[in-house]
């Protein structure tokens, strides 16, 4: 049988684009993953004690694009959720994004917001470019608070100084002077009521869709007869690694059941200074399950593994170029999703990105992508 097109990997990037094509341009789609399910880094399922987990860490959705909320509100019920962390810093869990609470608690104050943005003042180291992370942070609160909430949970997380990161990672956390202690502001905040898992199989419920699991693209690739291909996976891997490996931050994630219903305050709680891992989530928060027992899952942060975060710092995205002008001259071949454009991307960026793809490959108005 042939396939218009062959998608390598069934996440967020994949599967949108397989329904797009599948359902709005009548295109016949073979699906592929080497993993053993669909959903990508997104999947969620019950573990052994029937409590409801994400398998690759906490996923929140949260977006300001109503076209993406709406796009995905096809596919599944919401269920209204606002994400709340805490970082546990000197014997304390405080709020973070760092805000006038934090401050308050942190050192014993009763700042108000405008006295608190003297206290960020006053403490702010300012530079005249911000290009790293720690430039952002210092130039804002100052080298203390810097260093109680960011540095080590930066050195933790990626394997180095904040000072080498671009300032867009450190930059995704906020600095506030009120009480909010959403982590997200963002207009639509909510998790798919029956979970993402649920949610993917709906959008690839479709009969021009074939997905095969457990399957990779190098095994099959000679096997099938498609049209274009669609590659969501790591490009120096499609690549050989002609140029050298694309560094990916991986994670190592264990998870543990306790005979509790409860065993902390908010979904996740930042460790950024005292533990090898950087942060605990306990799922029921996210998920709203009612349950005798519950699950939380440690994120150990490692080199090797499962690629899950691009780098971002200069001589990456030097050497993503490099990448970037071969997928540009690969005929019938697409880049698309976190891994294949070497983006930090959030899950509805990677939704509107997959959307703006479809809209080029079946010459479709960008304000019809979604309809
Ligand atoms: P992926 O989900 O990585 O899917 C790519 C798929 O391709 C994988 O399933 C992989 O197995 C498959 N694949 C790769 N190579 C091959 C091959 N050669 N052959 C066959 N299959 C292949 N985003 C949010 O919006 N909110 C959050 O709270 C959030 N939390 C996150 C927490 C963690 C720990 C991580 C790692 C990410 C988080 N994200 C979050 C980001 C989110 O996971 C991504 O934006 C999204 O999943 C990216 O989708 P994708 O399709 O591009 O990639
Ligand atoms: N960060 C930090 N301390 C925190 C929270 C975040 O230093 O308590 C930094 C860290 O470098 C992290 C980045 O900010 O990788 C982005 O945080 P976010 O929570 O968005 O990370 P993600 O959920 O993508 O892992």
């Amino acid at each position: 049988m042939a396939f218009d097109y062959l998608i390598v990997g069934a996440g967020f990037a994949g599967s949108v684009l397989a329904e797009r094509l599948a359902r709005v341009a009548d295109k016949r789609v073979l699906l592929i993953d080497k993993r053993s399910h669909i959903g990508g880094n997104a999947y969620d399922h019950y573990d052994d004690a029937g409590v409801h987990v994400h398998r690759y860490g906490p996923h929140i959705f949260h977006t300001n694009a109503r076209e993406v909320f709406d796009y995905l509100s096809r596919f599944t019920e919401w269920r209204p959720y606002e994400h709340r962390v805490r970082a546990s810093v000197d014997g304390q869990l405080l709020p973070i994004p760092i805000n006038l609470d934090t401050v308050n608690r942190l050192y014993g104050l009763n700042l108000s917001s405008p006295e608190v943005e003297g206290f960020f003042s006053a403490a702010a180291e300012r530079c005249d470019k911000i290009t790293t992370s720690e430039d952002v942070i210092v130039n804002r609160v100052g080298r203390e608070l810097y260093e109680k909430f960011f540095r080590n949970y930066t050195r933790k997380q990626w394997g180095m100084d904040p000072s080498e990161l671009d300032a867009q990672v450190t930059a995704r956390v906020p600095v506030r002077t009120n009480r909010d202690d959403r982590y997200f502001t963002d207009t639509y905040q909510a998790m798919p009521r029956a979970g993402y898992t649920r949610m993917f199989e709906r959008m690839l419920a479709h009969r021009n869709i074939k997905v095969m699991l457990n399957t990779s693209y190098a095994e099959i690739a000679d096997e099938i007869s498609y049209g274009e291909l669609i590659y969501t996976g790591p490009i120096d891997e499609f690549f050989g690694y002609r140029y050298g490996k694309l560094p990916y931050r991986s994670l190592r994630f264990q998870f543990e059941t306790i005979e509790t219903p409860q065993a902390q305050p908010v979904a996740v709680i930042n460790y950024p200074n005292h533990h090898p891992y950087t942060r605990t989530t306990e799922f029921k928060h996210l998920t709203g399950q009612v349950h005798p027992k519950t699950t939380i899952v440690y994120e150990y942060p490692q080199a090797e593994g499962d690629p899950y975060y691009p780098v971002p710092k200069p001589e990456n995205a030097l050497l993503y170029q490099q990448y970037k002008a071969l997928a540009d001259a690969a005929v019938s071949v697409h880049f698309v999703g976190r891994l294949a454009t070497y983006k930090y991307y959030n899950m509805d960026q990677v939704t509107a990105q997959a959307l703006t793809l479809f809209a080029k490959l079946a010459s479709v108005p960008r304000a019809e992508r979604a309809a």
